[in-house]
């Protein structure tokens, strides 16, 4: 585990106690307002660095950037750049935000560069081609276990021997702010005899943290633990909405589907993994011993705190749940070594996100269908309020922060409302 003590980084930028978006994190995102055009920035503070005035103005002159890559409404290009660069381009505009740099802070296209965070509309920061749901939470698959089959036997066979996952659906990635409508769909309760079709009834979040690829891999290759980490861009915050009731009648025997693909929201702002490489810690012990190809260094899990909150309609959030990523039983390089461990492709832009994220204490679980134990039992929301699952009007809002030694890297929030099911 690196434990050194960070380097000590002022910036001139005013950023306020508390921020997620400190000189230590300048997290990648897509924006636009009502002047600009959707462009590539970079977040600290209250401000966006506009990476496409900085490139104009000949910042990046160095790096030999393709014409306009900062122009672009999806970060897809410049992660496609590599590495290389990327890490580049952040370590640039780290240090022309260093108290004491002038080159930017005294030029007379500052004011243009910086751009007003609460006046910009953020987008999906990337164009997602696939998307892939894992289930890593021993916790939450245990605790599912427990509800649904034995709770003896909570966790199938196969569990702590591979990263169950499965395909998800990337057109129905929204970006956070964006409402989703309550599907609707076939359920049936076990004492009826038919199946029924309506309005979900058991509207759920999942609390995720999701990963990008930066890099592609051809038909047949595979990734090892070892290099894993290469082909990882950056993080988000991911809301797997789900239908338990639709989900419930629906999976067998080829798992999740329509309860799942009518919505899934991520936070705006990506946060590299080189931001994250302060806050890494040792992931939970793996026993049994797992198959050479997904055995690694224990130094693939990151201290990232987590809170879910839910605001009814007019009130106030309330917070729910707080959990944490480092908890996962499965890392992110075990992940990606076993998606890619039959020759399967990956591409860059595509999103892979941890399953949800349950700790073991009953106010850290990462779902409604936890949180009310299938509805046996009320969250309390104050006010007076209190729910089993999501009903309309109400807004889930998920956080996501890493702390240490007085430096927060943060991602901001990933939030949702949830409407009335649209008439069919
Ligand atoms: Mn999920």
């Amino acid at each position: 585990m690196p434990d050194h003590p960070l380097p000590a980084l002022n910036t001139w930028v005013e950023v306020p106690k508390n921020s997620d978006f400190s000189i230590y994190n300048l997290p990648f995102g897509v924006f636009k307002n009502k002047k600009l055009s959707p462009r590539i920035g970079i977040a600290i503070g209250d401000k966006i660095v506009d990476l496409s005035i900085l490139d104009q103005e000949g910042f990046f002159a160095t790096l030999f950037l393709p014409e306009g890559i900062f122009l672009r409404d999806s970060l897809n290009d410049m992660i496609a750049l590599g590495k290389t660069q990327t890490k580049k381009i952040r370590e640039r505009v780290q240090t022309l935000l260093l108290e004491g740099n002038a080159e930017l802070r005294d030029h007379s296209a500052r004011g243009k560069v910086m751009v007003t965070r609460k006046e910009a509309e953020m987008l999906l920061p990337v164009k997602i081609g696939d998307y892939t749901d894992f289930y890593s939470s021993s916790e939450h698959a245990t605790n599912l276990g427990k509800m649904f089959r034995d709770p003896e036997n909570a966790l199938l066979p196969n569990w702590k021997h591979l990263p169950v996952g499965y395909h998800g659906r990337a057109s129905s990635i929204v970006v956070s702010g964006t409402p989703i409508h309550r599907p609707k769909g076939q359920f049936k309760s076990p004492d009826s005899a038919a199946p029924m079709f309506g309005p979900s009834q058991k509207l759920d979040f999942e609390l995720e943290v999701a990963f990008i690829t930066g890099k592609q891999t051809r038909l047949g290759d595979s990734v090892s633990t070892v290099d894993a980490e290469d082909f990882i861009f950056g993080f988000v915050l991911f809301n797997d909405w789900s239908a338990r009731d639709i989900q419930a009648w629906e999976y067998v025997p080829l798992g999740p589907f329509l309860g799942k693909n009518f919505g899934s929201s991520i936070s705006p702002w990506v946060v590299t993994l080189e931001a994250l490489e302060p806050f890494r810690v040792a992931g939970p012990t793996q026993e049994p011993e797992v198959l050479p190809y997904l055995k690694c260094e224990n130094t693939h899990s990151f201290d990232i705190n987590l809170e879910v909150f839910i605001q009814p309609e007019e009130k106030k959030p309330a917070k729910i749940s707080t959990a944490n990523f480092s908890a996962m039983y499965w890392n992110v390089a075990q992940q990606l070594a076993h998606h890619t461990v039959n020759g399967c492709n990956i591409n860059v832009g595509d999103m892979m996100a941890s399953g949800t994220i349950s700790g073991s204490a009953e106010d850290s679980f990462g779902s409604m269908i936890e949180l009310s134990w299938n509805g046996s039992r009320m969250v309390k929301l104050g006010e007076g309020d209190e729910r089993t699952f999501i009903e309309d009007g109400d807004t889930v809002i998920m956080k996501g922060f890493a702390e240490k030694d007085g430096v927060r890297v943060g991602f901001g929030e990933v939030s949702g409302q949830v409407l009335p099911a649209k008439p069919l």
